[in-house]
Parts: C-alpha cells; structure tokens; sequence
C-alpha cells in the first residue's frame, strides 16, 4: 500500500477549473516531483493533500481518506506543508519558529534533539538563532522553513517550489540538505519544482502537470532521458 495516493483529483478556484484528474503515488519513504510549468496546478495539488484547498476525488494516507479533512487533522495525520513563500513567521525567531513546528509533540527531549538536529542539517540557523525570521536572507528562510517541517516529525513532507528567489549556489544547498534528511530520516516527499535539474537531485520518479492534467510520469531517469523533457524542463 503506497503511503500516499491521489486519483481523479480536480479543484476548483470559484469556477475555474484547475485540477482535472490528477494522480499521484508516494510510497513509504519515497519522493516524487511534480513537474511543470506556472499555473499547471502544481501548487494546487499540494493544498488539496494539505487540506487548504477543497478537491473532489481520492485522496489517501495510510490507506485511510484525508480528503475533505481540516488542515491541522492533516497536519496531525503526520503531513507537513512546506509552502511556496515559506511561511516562516517573521516577528517569531528562528529557535521559536522550530518549536512552533513542533507544538503538536509532548516528547520534549525529541523536540530538543530535532532543533539540534535542523542545526546540523542548517549550520546557518546555528548563527542565527536569535534572529527574527523576518531578519534572515531568502536562502535561510526557506532552511528554516524546512526545519519548521522536520520539527512536525512528519511522515510525508510536501515542498513547493524550495528553490524559488534563491541563487543557484543556495539552492543547490537547500537541496543536498532536503536529500541528507531523506536519507537519514526516510520521510517521504512530494516535491514541486519548477527547477526540474534540482528537483531530479532529490526524486526517484515525477509527473508533469499540464492544465491540470497529468501529461507524463516516469522514472526521474526515464524523465530525463525524454527529448521533452529535456526541452522544456532540463534547459537543452
Ligand atoms: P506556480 O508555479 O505559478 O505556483 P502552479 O503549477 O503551482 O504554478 P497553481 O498555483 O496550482 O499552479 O495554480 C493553478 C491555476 O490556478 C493558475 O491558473 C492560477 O492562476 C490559478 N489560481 C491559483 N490560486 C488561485 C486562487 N486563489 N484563486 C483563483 N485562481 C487561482
């Protein structure tokens, strides 16, 4: 039983349609990219799974339905939402935003533990501890936003575009990190990326959005080895 899946999933903004049959599969402890250009729908489909935004179709987790579910129920389900602008809140500092994430928890040594650990992940947050998320530059933010999520001890981490303003330099630290923290703690990942080059650094497999629609799933290697893909996403 894959750990998250979507089938037929549509959604509307008023009455436009913008979802229009989307599928998609994550199993325990994998990461799948979703691919495509702006206003394909990738973002949407990531709020129908985190519950901000109302979808009609099968959406489940654990083999149970979340669709129609609250936020924070999904939330507490073990789905943590990355959104594309971070979130991060910028009158709080960096040490409160990570415990913010973790309000749910009651093991305090753990939390303890994991703000070491998004430290170790992060070394820039390290410095700026004390620091008003407001304060920090784009790179750091979006660091702090991903820790904020790993604070939840989620299953499922859902990340929407962690590239997006940074330099190439950051980003490409962003997402060597995002790939440790996979690899040591096998949380499963959706991630949307306009960057298809980063986004295959850190998927095994993804789909391309197109209006709503999936146009094309693969393999990150099938993917890569597509001519249209490599035109439209991989830049040659
Ligand atoms: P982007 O990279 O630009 O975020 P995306 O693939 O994530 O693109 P979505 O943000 O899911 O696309 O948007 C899909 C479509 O829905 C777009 O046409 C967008 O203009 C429209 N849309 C998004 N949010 C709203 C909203 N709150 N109200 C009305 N239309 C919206």
């Amino acid at each position: 039983m894959p750990l998250l899946e979507l089938e037929g999933v549509t959604a509307f903004y008023g009455p436009i349609q913008v979802l229009d049959g989307v599928s998609l599969t994550v199993p325990e402890g994998g990461a799948v990219g979703i691919l495509g250009a702006n206003g394909a729908g990738k973002t949407t489909t990531l709020r129908s799974i985190s519950g901000t935004v109302r979808a009609r179709g099968k959406i489940t987790f654990d083999g149970k339905s979340i669709r129609g579910l609250r936020p924070d129920k999904v939330a507490a389900m073990g789905i943590a939402h990355v959104p594309e602008g971070r979130g991060t809140l910028g009158d709080l500092t960096v040490r409160e935003n990570l415990r913010v994430g973790a309000y749910l928890r009651k093991d305090r040594k753990g939390v303890t533990h994991d703000i070491d650990y998004c430290l170790d992940l992060f070394p820039q947050l390290q410095d700026r501890i004390r620091s008003n998320a407001s304060a920090l530059s784009g790179g750091e933010q979006q660091m702090l936003a991903v820790g904020r999520a790993i604070m939840a001890k989620p299953r499922l981490m859902l990340l929407d575009e962690a590239s997006l303003g940074l330099a190439p330099s950051t980003a490409k630290d962003v997402y060597e990190a995002i790939g440790r923290l996979r690899r040591e703690s096998g949380i499963a990942m959706v991630v949307v990326e306009q960057n298809a080059n980063l986004a295959f650094t850190l998927v095994d497999s993804a789909t391309v959005l197109e209006t709503g629609r999936n146009a094309l799933t693969g393999t990150s290697a099938e993917l890569k080895g597509m001519d249209e893909i490599r035109r439209a996403y991989l830049g040659g």
